[in-house]
């Protein structure tokens, strides 16, 4: 069995571990109210999306 020949350092590890990024799904400003939601959904804070339909309340 293939066995790594040499211990990765701390640095490499950490260099490689530089990718692994938390990533918040899509978040977009309302241009309703200015609050983050989420893309291509129902703003939850002002219940509209594309412009004025709104849909909750
Ligand atoms: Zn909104």
């Amino acid at each position: 069995m293939a066995v790594p020949f040499r211990r990765t350092s701390k640095t490499r590890r950490d260099m490689r571990r530089t990718h692994y990024k938390l990533s918040v799904p899509g978040m977009v400003k309302c241009p309703q109210c200015g609050e983050y939601k989420l893309a291509h959904r129902v703003c939850k804070n002002c219940g509209t999306y594309k412009g004025k339909e709104v849909v909750s309340e």
